[in-house]
This record gives C-alpha cells, structure tokens and sequence, in this order.
C-alpha cells in the first residue's frame, strides 16, 4: 500500500502491514527523536478531536509528512488508551470515523467496498445497485435519526436493502465508530505512560473540565430538589456504583428522559458509576429513549413501581390520594416552588 493512502486510512489492515513491514518499533515510536514530529502529530490529532470533534487534514504530499501523519494514528490510539476516559474513547472514535466519511466521499465504489468489507460489511454491486444485508443494515443505521433510515422506507430485495454510495460510506462511518469505541482503550505498559505523561495529564486535565461542564448543562435543565425520592435514591444508587434492578435503571432512564434529557445526557449523568460500561449502558439507554426501539417509553406508575420494589422512601408528598406517577410528583413540586411565599 502507497504511504500516502495508509496515512489516509490508517486503520486499514494494510496501513498496519504497511507500518509493521516499515520496522518502526513501539520502542523507537515512544522514546526515538527520529519519531518526535509523529509523537507531536498524535497528540494534536487527539486534541483535535476532543475541540473540534473531527480529525483535521495534515500535509501529505511528501513520503516523510505522510509517514509521520501515518504514525500519528497509533501515538493517538495510545494516548487516548492512557487517559482511559470513556467520554474521550466515544468523541476520538467519532472525530476518526468522520475523517474516514470525508475522505471516502471522494474515492471510486471498489475503494469503499473494499474499505466496508474489511469492516465486516457484505455488500453486492449488480448491474450499478449496491445492496447490504439488512440485519447489518439494521445495526448500523440504528443510530441515525433521520426517518429515511427507518426500514420501512428501504427498498428490500430478498433481505438485502438497497443503498446509495453516499448511504454506504455514512454505515462506513458508523462501522468504523463502533470499532474504534470497542477496540480502547488498549492496555498500556509504563513506558508508554511515562513517554507521554506530560499528554495525558493535559488532556485529562481537558477531559474532565469538559465533562464538568456537560454536567452542569445537562443536569442544569432539570431540577434534583423536584425529583420524587424513588428517583433520588435511584440515580444516586447508579451513580455509586449500586446494583439497580433493570426496572430501577428502565424507571430512571425513562424519567430523565422525560424531563428533556437527550441520550447522550443520560450517559454522562451515568459515567461516573465505578462499573460504567459505555457501550452496553449506550444500548440500553437508546433503547428506552426510543433511538433504536422506535418506541418512547413512560416511567412507570407508582402503582407499577410499589409492585417493582422501587418506590424508595415515598415522603408526604406521595401519600396525597391523587399522587400516582413519579412525574406528577416532579409537577407539584415544581409548583410549590413557584407559590409566592407567605401564600
Ligand atoms: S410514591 Fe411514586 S413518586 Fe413517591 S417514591 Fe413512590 S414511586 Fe416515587
């Protein structure tokens, strides 16, 4: 493979072989002075994409510019694996995959068909109509909000969904997101960590204002002192790590969202729970938000959550005779709140 198409897409199989045949070592890449530029490059990429949220274009036409915007890839990989932050994995994963998406919108139907089949996607080309197959279909469009994903308005011929190239390269990029995401972080030794320590301690530093900063915003829209107590001890149970029940983590899920959170704002009201796992909480979260179900679910009734073992510590408030769902109480209490004192 040509330098200048691995540096393009550096997570292709022969961008790897490319590297592995070129002898640079995870040694020399970490500590060689040959490898600084490539070390300085890896990093901006990770900086890029937690500011603007996609990998930029760097200088390719020489054989050493694109060796090092090459290497720059694994240096990048390896940094956001040392800060370990789910939030940092997601946004590096998706400023990659946008990368890839630009790129490809310019390349010939064999390049991407190439490019998708290496990524585990089956696709067909008759007679100029290029088709997937659905199930996969279904799996990666799962996350476009667009009706015009919906399956019902897909053409389907004998379980395949026939796409266009644009609407190929897109489940590219949603591909290539869940890759990366599942791939990181990777384990890291100490000499990784001590060759980029100054790194990590910036970008983690970064990470963490940004996730302050999310937080404030997305938990500023709802008020906490409102939320019925089931709630209350719910989310604290989740965010301390706590066992909760499915219908406990449904229950909260469904409320939250409710109240105007989007699914990404339930995530990171979640993150901070010692056993968070992105992905799996991701899926279930979407789930209930109805971004892949389709369906937007309710909370439950109080009724429903006495008989779940849910409703925690009910207080006055919800012994009121026509106090039957957590978010009537969410209601109320944001009525009180507003009654003029001394009325
Ligand atoms: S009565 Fe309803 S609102 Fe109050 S704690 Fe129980 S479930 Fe929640």
């Amino acid at each position: 493979m040509d330098v200048r198409l691995a540096a393009k897409y550096p997570f292709l199989k022969e961008a790897s072989n490319y590297l592995r045949d070129s002898g640079v070592t995870l040694d020399s890449l970490t500590k060689s002075v040959a490898y600084q530029r490539a070390r300085y490059m890896g990093k901006e990429r990770v900086m890029e994409a937690v500011e603007s949220g996609i990998v930029e274009d760097h200088p390719t036409a020489s054989e050493v510019d694109a060796n090092n915007e090459l290497l720059s890839y694994p240096v990048a990989r390896m940094i956001v694996s040392a800060v370990a932050d789910p939030m940092l994995v997601n946004r590096y994963a998706i400023a990659e995959a946008k990368k890839a998406d630009e790129r490809l919108r310019g390349e010939d139907l064999p390049f991407i068909k190439l490019v998708a089949e290496e990524l585990g996607l089956d696709v067909v080309v008759e007679d100029g109509a290029i088709s997937v197959d659905f199930t996969a279909f279904l799996r990666f469009s799962a996350t476009m909000r667009s009706k015009d994903w919906k399956l019902v308005n897909q053409q389907v011929i004998a379980g395949r969904v026939l796409v266009t190239k644009h609407r190929l390269v897109r489940l590219i990029q949603q591909m290539l997101t869940d890759r990366i995401t599942s791939e990181l972080p990777l384990p890291v030794n100490d000499d990784i960590m001590r060759a980029f320590s100054a790194d990590i301690a910036e970008i983690g530093g970064i990470m963490a204002e940004k996730r302050a900063e999310f937080k404030a915003r997305s938990m500023g829209r709802v008020s906490i002192i409102r939320f019925p107590p089931c709630m209350k001890k719910m989310l604290k149970m989740i965010q301390g790590g706590e066992n909760l029940p499915h219908s406990g983590r449904f229950a909260l899920v469904s409320f939250l969202h409710k109240l105007g959170m989007n699914s990404d704002e339930v995530l990171e009201t979640f993150s901070s729970a010692p056993d968070f796992d992105e992905s799996k909480s991701r899926y279930q979260i979407q789930h209930i938000t109805g971004e892949i179900s389709g369906t937007e679910y309710t909370p439950p009734e109080c009724s429903t959550m006495k008989s779940y073992g849910i409703c925690f510590d009910p207080d006055s408030l919800c012994k009121r005779e026509w106090m039957t769902h957590p978010l009537t109480y969410y209601k109320a209490k944001g009525k009180r709140f507003k009654r003029p004192s001394g009325k």
